[in-house]
Parts: C-alpha cells; sequence; structure tokens
C-alpha cells in the first residue's frame, strides 16, 4: 500500500536518487562522533546512510513512520527518538553531533532558533530547505532580504547554499523550491556579545518594521547621538547595517 504523506507534518519525501547521491557525498556522513538525522520520513536518506554510518540516531515526530523505519533491515543501526524535534534535548546526546534533514518546512525557522543554543555540540548541520529561506539565511547587508534571521544565524554559523532544487525532486511535489545548505559553527561573532537575551530583543526590535530607519525602529531605546557615535548613519535602513554594527550597538546597550 502506498504511503498517504501528511501535510501537517510537512511531509515532502525526496524521491530524485541521483539528488540522493549528491547529499550523501556532500554530508561526508563517516567522520563524526554522532550522526542525528531530524524527520526520516521512508528513509530516502537514512537507508543508504545506514549503509556507511553504524548508528544514526533519528528524531521523527510520526507514529506510522516510526512504526515503518523499526520493520526496516536496516532499523537495527537506528536509534529511534520518537518525539518533536522542538522539544529534544541535545545535551543528551554526545558530540560533536553532525545533524541532517530534510526538514519540515513548517517548524525550520524555530528549529533553527532552538540549534543555535546547542552550537557547542555541533560538528555541522546540513539541511533541506524551503529556497526562500535559505536566501534569507545567507543574505548580506544591504540586500533586502538580510533580515532577523540572517543576523541571529550567522552569529552562529557559516551557512552556505550548496544545491538548489526544484520541486520535481520531491513526493509529493511542494509549491516551493528548495535549497539543500551546510550551516558550520563559526568563530566570528560567537562570544562577543555581552548579553544574548538583549542582542535578539534588539535585533528584533531593529528590524521590526524593515521600511524605517534604523533610528526610527530604535527610537524608543537610544538616540540619534549614540548611533552616530557608534559610526551607524540614524537614516540608514536596518538591513544596511552589519552584523559587527549590531554587536557594537548591544553591548553599548549593555555597559
Ligand atoms: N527525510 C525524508 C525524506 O527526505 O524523504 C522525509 C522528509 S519530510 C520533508 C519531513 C519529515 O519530518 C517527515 O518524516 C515528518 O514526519 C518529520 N517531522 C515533521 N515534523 C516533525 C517534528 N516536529 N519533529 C520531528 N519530526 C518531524
Amino acid at each position: 500500500m502506498k504511503y498517504q504523506a501528511k501535510k501537517r507534518f510537512g511531509q515532502n519525501f525526496l524521491q530524485d536518487t541521483f539528488l540522493i547521491q549528491h547529499i550523501l557525498q556532500l554530508i561526508k556522513a563517516t567522520d563524526c562522533e554522532t550522526f542525528i538525522e531530524i524527520g526520516p520520513g521512508l528513509g530516502a536518506l537514512t537507508n543508504p546512510l545506514s549503509q556507511i554510518i553504524e548508528t544514526i540516531h533519528v528524531i521523527e515526530i510520526d507514529n506510522d513512520i516510526v512504526n515503518f523505519l523499526a520493520t526496516q533491515p536496516y532499523a537495527d543501526r537506528l536509534i529511534i527518538h520518537h518525539q518533536d524535534v522542538l522539544n529534544f534535548n541535545f545535551n543528551e546526546l554526545p558530540s560533536p553531533q553532525k545533524i541532517v534533514g530534510n526538514l519540515p518546512y513548517n517548524i525550520s525557522t524555530p528549529l533553527l532558533f532552538k540549534l543555535s543554543e546547542y552550537i557547542h555540540l555541533i560538528d555541522s548541520m546540513f539541511f533541506m530547505l524551503q529556497k526562500e529561506v535559505a536566501e534569507r539565511l545567507i543574505a548580506q547587508p544591504g540586500s533586502s532580504q538580510f533580515g532577523k534571521l540572517s543576523v541571529l544565524l550567522q552569529y552562529f554559523f557559516d551557512i552556505e547554499i550548496l544545491l538548489e532544487i526544484p520541486p520535481t525532486a520531491f513526493e509529493p511535489i511542494p509549491k516551493v523550491d528548495s535549497a539543500f545548505i551546510r550551516m558550520l559553527p563559526n568563530e566570528g561573532y560567537h562570544g562577543k556579545v555581552d548579553d544574548w537575551a538583549q542582542f535578539s530583543k534588539l535585533i528584533k526590535q531593529a528590524f521590526s518594521m524593515k521600511r524605517k530607519t534604523i533610528f526610527n525602529n530604535l527610537k524608543s531605546t537610544l538616540d540619534k547621538k549614540t548611533l552616530l557615535e557608534l559610526g551607524i548613519n540614524p537614516s540608514l535602513r536596518p538591513e544596511d547595517i552589519s552584523i559587527e554594527k549590531y554587536v557594537l550597538l548591544s553591548n553599548h546597550l549593555h555597559k
């Protein structure tokens, strides 16, 4: 019987075998302590991965999929965590961790924010995402896509789009294009912010209205003089300001 994909769990299964082989080469699966796959589904990646990795931790929310996986010939290579990945405690697994997944699109943004809290455990991450989200993740200052997601994730990770993927690579066929990305913990900014909660609050406020100037968005928190002293032109839009400047601003507010 053909498996009926569930929309509510963002189930679009990879079906392009050439693409799957390409993804496996990019992941270089063998060289890591702990290998984790988020949302294994019907095993499009899990099955070939199990031929090169002895133990794969898979995190899956769907009962039917968990039952399916448990009956597969490669089941003895899996440690199945039957739960919502948004509640998963990655501290329970040894590090360094390599984390991969063709992510359910409806949870990809909160999941990426959650994973940044576990940066100390992460070796590398490889994800399939909606192309539009991937473009926001890699956007640089000056681009209209540069926003909250770009700043808060580039603060922790070097992010690169490795492949762009058409909807026809999946079954059922989604409405949007996808991209396969790599995220590597970044030494650049990490640790430079004095107070992370304050920094993320500042970024949310700075980008609250993207069409307004940085001064307009932040005027309840600071004045023009302070922005000028920090080398930030108050009439710039939030997307025109670099991560370094936002770090400076946040640390100034912290003092
Ligand atoms: N890896 C498979 C593939 O590439 O064909 C399936 C990918 S499918 C896009 C997303 C998978 O994530 C599904 O198996 C779905 O059931 C699972 N999933 C959805 N929401 C989840 C959640 N909150 N926690 C864990 N798994 C989830």
